[in-house]
């Protein structure tokens, strides 16, 4: 009876599950083209010193413009990307892509910015990260002050020592390191501790409610201080509102990312809002 059904099992996954398994194969095929069909763009989202206004770094975020299937989110293609092994060569192609535009943006003589880049657990994992990473700093003749490498506690959870051995050595270069979406793993604070990262950014899922919601506000709180107590570094990501802006200053927040300043921005508006000076984000500080 089975093997008789067998050539129609399809059936049996109904055509809800069939038109998924349909995307995510349309979607897995697209997106091994989608280098080499300059399909990939970067945005990048200011980071703001709380206390100044003053754009002290970008994120780097990939964005992916598919003529089948329009605008596809980084939520959904990076997994994909990062279960069938493409993060490789993309997660290369951002990294050179980002200091590249870091060095245009110095030789035209603006005021120096850090730009962080994300990393996925198959980079980490991959034995020539360091490498690579100090060889597209030589190419586009960057210094490591220039870079921030984000990376979360799930992904350094993966493999903990062989994650925590590429950081260190990541971080002796003197690459500054931000672990990234904090607050939404799963990492005792025993391993926090052994992390060698500069910056906590708390994740937006507290953010968003942090003037509402007293547990949110207690667990920024708990963050911001957790951070202070260890010597590092906080951002707060998803910051969108004056009152979410200044709670966090308020409570100690150095730094500042969201669309309260700023939503990620190709590079030429990125130029433009750094050509002008910041001024725009100087008056949102000092109205706080
Ligand atoms: P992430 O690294 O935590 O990046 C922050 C995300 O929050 C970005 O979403 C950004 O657009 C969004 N965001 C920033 N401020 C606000 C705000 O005020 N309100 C709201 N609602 N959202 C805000 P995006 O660009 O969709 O990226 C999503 C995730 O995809 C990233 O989260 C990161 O995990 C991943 N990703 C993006 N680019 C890359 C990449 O080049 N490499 C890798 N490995 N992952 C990437
Ligand atoms: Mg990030
Ligand atoms: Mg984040
Ligand atoms: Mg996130």
């Amino acid at each position: 009876e089975a093997k008789r059904r067998a050539p129609n099992s399809y059936q049996f996954f109904g055509t809800e599950m069939n038109a998924q398994l349909q995307e995510r194969l349309v979607l897995e095929t697209q997106l091994r083209y989608a280098l080499e069909r300059n399909e990939l763009q970067l945005h990048y989202q200011p980071r703001v010193d709380a206390n100044s206004g003053k754009i002290l770094g970008a994120e780097a975020l990939i964005r992916w413009q598919n003529p089948q299937l329009g605008f596809v989110s980084p939520v959904k293609f990076i997994p994909i990307a990062e279960a069938n092994g493409l993060i490789i060569p993309i997660g290369e192609w951002v990294l050179r892509t980002a200091c590249n535009q870091n060095r245009l943006w110095k030789e035209a003589g603006l005021p120096p910015l850090r730009v962080a880049v994300n990393l996925s657990a198959r980079q980490l994992a991959q034995p020539n990260l360091v490498d690579l990473v100090a060889q597209i700093l030589a190419e586009t003749n960057l210094s490591v002050d220039d870079l921030e490498l984000e990376v979360t506690e799930s992904l350094i959870m993966e493999n903990v020592e062989h994650s925590i051995k590429v950081l260190q050595e990541l971080h002796e270069m003197g690459i500054t390191l931000a672990l990234d979406d904090f607050g939404t793993g799963f990492s005792s604070l025993n391993y926090l501790r052994r992390f060698p990262i500069d910056i906590l950014k708390i994740d937006r899922s507290f953010v968003n409610n942090v003037v509402v919601n007293q547990e949110d506000a207690a667990v920024t709180n708990t963050i911001i201080n957790l951070a202070k107590d260890l010597n590092l570094h906080i951002t707060a990501e998803g910051v969108e509102t004056q009152e979410q802006f200044e709670y966090l200053k308020i409570k100690g927040c150095d730094e500042i990312q969201g669309y309260y300043f700023s939503k990620p921005l190709p590079s030429s508006a990125i130029t433009e809002l750094l050509q002008k000076n910041h001024q725009s984000l100087q008056q949102k500080v000092a109205a706080v």
